[in-house]
């Protein structure tokens, strides 16, 4: 028996890079997977995949800055897939800049997908969730939520927005058999790693700093999200799980 088996889940940001390898864990762990993106071409055919393998999955158009497209896609994945159990808040932008050299539309552009994304998605949830009883919500911060950096501001401020946002949403729906957690990787191996990683000495320092020697897979950070997403974390509210190789601790 899977680890989420039967559970609805949706996962914004999920055609591609770490999302994506949330749906394929969980969709390898018994969910029914609802993939919510503005890559349209990416998502379908990542639910393809996962409706090969015979998991129960759909794909919704979600711009997670947009409060009509949360109302569409909780509606859509309640109708078709049943329920909304868990959401996992994935989706996110980089940005890297001092202070300084960010404008205000950048900031404006990075907390408008980064922390409303996550604060409509909640919002659009827990309704769904309080009507099955409960659920789980996971939100994708960052190490770049617990501490500061030399090279980002707005992606910082954005990120611990995520980080706090989550534990008072787990101080409000506690009783009603809501949780939310929040997970903070560090360097992981997707796209993203390129803006966030620009030379090789940029990458060699950061390496000196990983205690554990290498970067992060997608499939590392999934497994921390399983985890807080399925029962066996029932427990666990307003955590923050860190996944980062140690870059945080010393
Ligand atoms: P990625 O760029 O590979 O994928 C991000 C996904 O989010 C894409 O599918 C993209 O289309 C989607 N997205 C972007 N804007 C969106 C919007 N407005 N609405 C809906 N979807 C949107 O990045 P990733 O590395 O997979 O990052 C996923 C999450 O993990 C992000 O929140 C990111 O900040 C966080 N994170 C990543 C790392 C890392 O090293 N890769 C480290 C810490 C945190």
């Amino acid at each position: 028996m899977g680890r989420l088996e039967g559970k609805c889940c949706l996962i914004s940001g999920g055609a591609k890079g770490l999302g994506a390898a949330q749906a394929r864990l969980f969709a390898r762990e018994g969910a029914r997977v609802a993939v919510g993106d503005i890559l349209d071409a990416d998502g379908a055919r990542l639910v393809d995949e996962l409706r090969a393998s015979s998991a129960d999955s759909l794909y919704v158009r979600l711009d997670v800055t947009s409060e009509g497209d949360w109302e569409r896609a909780v509606d859509a994945v309640t109708e078709e897939l049943g329920a909304l159990d868990v959401l996992v808040n994935n989706a996110g932008i980089y940005h890297r800049a001092p202070v300084e050299e960010t404008t205000l539309e950048e900031w404006e552009r990075v907390m408008e997908v980064n922390a409303r994304g996550v604060f409509l998605g909640t919002k659009y949830a827990i309704p769904a969730m309080r009507r099955s009883g409960g659920g789980s919500i996971v939100n994708m911060s960052s190490v770049a939520g617990l501490v500061g950096s030399r090279t980002q501001s707005v992606y910082n401020a954005s990120k611990g927005a995520v980080r706090l946002l989550t534990k008072s949403t787990a101080v409000q729906y506690a009783t009603e058999g809501i949780r939310a957690n929040s997970v903070h990787p560090g360097v992981i191996e997707t796209d993203m790693m390129q803006e966030v990683i620009r030379t090789e000495e940029e990458r060699a320092t950061r390496m000196s700093l990983t205690p554990i020697g290498r970067f992060g897979t997608p499939e590392d950070v999934a497994q921390g999200v399983l985890f807080l997403a399925s029962d066996q974390a029932s427990y666990i509210t307003g955590a923050e799980l860190v996944i980062d190789g140690g870059l945080t601790v010393q």
